[in-house]
C-alpha cells in the first residue's frame, strides 16, 4: 500500500533572491521571499547602499517634507 503525504503535495517553493537557498512559501515562512532574516536584511541593506550612493541630497530632501508636515495646519480648524 502505498501512502500519499499531502502536506507536501502542494508546498510552494521559491529561490531566496539573496543566497538561492529554497524557501519554503508559507505564511509561517517568515522572511519569505528570503530564507531568513539575515538575507532579508542584507537585501535591504544592498538596497540602502544603492540609494545613498545615488542621492545624497535625497537626505536633505526628507527633511525638508518632515519640516513640510509640521507646518501643515493639523487638521480640521479648531474651534475655541
Ligand atoms: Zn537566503
Amino acid at each position: 500500500m502505498k501512502k500519499t503525504a499531502s502536506t507536501t503535495a502542494e508546498t510552494t517553493t521559491v529561490a531566496c533572491p539573496q543566497c538561492g537557498s529554497t524557501v519554503v512559501w508559507a505564511s509561517a515562512s517568515r522572511w519569505k521571499p528570503f530564507c531568513s532574516e539575515r538575507c532579508k536584511l542584507l537585501d535591504l541593506g544592498a538596497w540602502a547602499n544603492e540609494s545613498y550612493r545615488v542621492a545624497g541630497a535625497e537626505v536633505a530632501d526628507a527633511s525638508e517634507i518632515e519640516n513640510a508636515l509640521a507646518a501643515l495646519p493639523s487638521g480640521a480648524p479648531r474651534p475655541h
